[in-house]
């Protein structure tokens, strides 16, 4: 679904990916996994075609600027962009009109009930609270179900019964084949949830590791991540080409 060769991004001085080889399979639940200034963002960004960079990025045999690709791709940034001035309806009408659906009222209305934005539906963007403007963008990424849905730092805000529902909606895709890239630097958010876990550190992958082969070694992914990431400074994180797990 995901191919990444020798992915840099450079934000003047800072470089925040560096030669980034990734490929995600069909199907698969993937995290990314890493500290604070990791290079998450600036990955997912990059996937999206948000970002300008060095290297090639394909989804699915297209190059990820072009409009087949963005059809494929969903993504759910961070920080959620809102219009002040639109209600909840009015913006879950929008993205259907942008992405041409059909009969997605059935859809649109499941969506907001799980997240219990029912109540909501009237209310404008800047009326909702953090918690609930993060739900609503969940709601939206969504809404067109895409094929190989992009999530940064999902959980970020969300109450207890809003990250349940994801984690069931995000098991939902999988069954259905869905392809998932969940960006996070909570451990404790991503238990049962995936299939692989990428983790990064200082711009690279230090880890790639599935769940059948942490499993098989007796370890949890908290253990795994702080003997991949703990005592080791940026630039021993750069000289080395060593990736654990693979
Ligand atoms: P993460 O998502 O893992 O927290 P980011 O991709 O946001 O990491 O950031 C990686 C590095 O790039 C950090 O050092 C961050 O400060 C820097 N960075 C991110 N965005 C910008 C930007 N727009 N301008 C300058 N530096 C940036």
């Amino acid at each position: 679904m995901l191919n990444i060769s020798n992915l840099t991004k450079r934000y003047g001085k800072v470089t925040a990916c560096e030669g980034i080889n990734l490929d995600i399979a069909d199907g698969e639940v993937a995290i990314l996994l890493g500290p604070n200034g990791a290079g998450k963002s600036t990955l997912l960004k990059s996937v999206t075609g948000l970002l300008k960079y060095d290297g090639a990025i394909f989804i699915k045999d297209y190059h990820n600027k072009t409009p087949e690709a963005r059809r494929i791709m969903g993504y759910i940034p961070e920080m959620p962009a809102l219009y002040p001035n639109l209600t909840v309806s009015e913006h879950m009408e929008f993205i259907a009109r942008a992405y041409r659906l059909e009969n997605y009222r059935e859809r649109a209305d499941r969506l907001i009930d799980a997240f219990e934005l029912t109540d909501k539906k009237k209310k404008f963007g800047d009326e909702l609270s953090k918690g609930m403007q993060q739900k609503l963008n969940i709601c939206l990424g969504l809404l067109p179900d895409p094929e190989f849905v992009i999530m940064d730092e999902p959980m970020i805000g969300l109450d207890p019964h809003a990250i349940k529902q994801l984690k069931l909606i995000i098991e939902e895709m999988r069954q259905r084949g869905r392809t998932v890239l969940i960006s996070t630097h909570i451990i404790d958010s991503v238990d049962m949830l995936w299939d692989r876990t990428i983790i990064m550190q200082g711009g690279v992958i230090r880890a790639d590791i599935t769940k059948a082969r942490l499993d098989a070694a007796g370890k949890t992914l908290e253990e795994f991540f702080f003997a991949v990431t703990e005592g080791v400074s940026i630039e021993d994180v750069r000289q080395s080409s060593e990736v654990f797990g693979g």
